[in-house]
């Protein structure tokens, strides 16, 4: 079997790269793109199978110089084609009330999760077309992208568009035997989460551990997700139990029940 080719966004860290690793220990060939090169630069030898470059998302030349740098490596390789897109880059954008949110960090929230799936997306079609089928996209969603989200107004808009998106590029591009599939995570236990608990105490003028438990409270298994648990979806959608599952949007989050707030806090 030829090796498989995955294209990552956002993979110098959290959970891109915990994603990256587990496809290079499946014996994956994995093109890392990270807008943070110092991260990028730091990925060495012990990443075996892992090439990174950067890469901004929401910079439409910065993804063309990239998607250049791939398909020349792949040439080089004598490869063509991927198997695999993971639309994993998104930022939190702001913890704020509607009416609060700055316009600046409302079109930087968009123009990385929402228009930089769409730069990655359209530039990486001709490439799964090359290994269909059976080549997939996975996007990064979020249970913010299945639930309102006060205080996370731009974060949410991008994540339910990326569900959108996710079930029309499935009819788009299923005919061809290309998969598109989303995964919404609830909160993801990481430096992450903490940066947005940490905003939005200081938002609801509540302590950390509140707002934690108030998060936890917020599922049924009272729980954080792993970025374990995430990679292990990955890996299932790729693997023969994932043929047929196309158009989902897949929660890993031990049953949100909502995502309110108590906002007379
Ligand atoms: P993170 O904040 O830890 O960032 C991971 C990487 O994203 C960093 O290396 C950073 O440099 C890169 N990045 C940021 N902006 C970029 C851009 N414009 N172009 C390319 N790379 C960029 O994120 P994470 O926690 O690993 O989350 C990954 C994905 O999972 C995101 O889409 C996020 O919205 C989603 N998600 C995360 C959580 C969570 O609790 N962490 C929950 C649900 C969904």
């Amino acid at each position: 079997m030829k090796r498989r080719i995955a294209v990552i966004s956002a993979a110098a860290s959290g959970i891109g790269l915990a994603i990256a690793e587990a496809l290079c220990a499946d014996g994956w060939l994995v093109y890392a793109g990270d807008q943070d090169a110092a991260a990028v630069a730091a990925l060495g030898p012990e990443h075996d199978g892992l090439a990174a470059m950067v890469c901004d998302v929401s910079d439409a030349a910065s993804v063309e110089r990239f998607y250049a740098w791939v398909e020349s490596d792949l040439l080089a390789r004598g490869a063509a084609g991927i198997d695999l897109l993971v639309n994993n880059a998104g930022i939190a954008g702001p913890t704020a009330r509607f009416e609060d949110q700055p316009v600046d960090a409302w079109n930087a929230t968009i123009g990385v999760n929402l228009n930089g799936m769409f730069l990655m997306t359209r530039r990486a079609i001709p490439l799964l077309r090359q290994r269909a089928p059976g080549s997939a996209i996975i996007t990064m969603s979020s249970t913010a992208g299945l639930f309102g989200c006060p205080l996370r107004g731009p974060y949410v808009a991008s994540k339910w568009a990326l569900i959108g998106l996710t079930k029309t590029l499935a009819m788009e591009l299923g005919p061809e035997g290309i998969r598109v599939n989303a995964i919404c995570p609830g909160s993801v236990e990481g430096p992450r989460i903490d940066r947005v608990i940490a905003a939005d105490a200081a938002e609801r003028g509540l302590t950390i551990a509140e707002v934690e438990h108030e998060y936890k409270r917020q599922t049924s298994l009272r729980t954080f997700a792993t970025r374990e648990d995430v990679t292990a979806m990955v890996q299932y959608l790729m693997s023969p139990a994932g043929a047929r599952i196309s158009g989902q949007a897949i929660a890993i989050d031990g049953h949100t029940e909502s995502l309110s707030l108590d906002m007379e806090a």
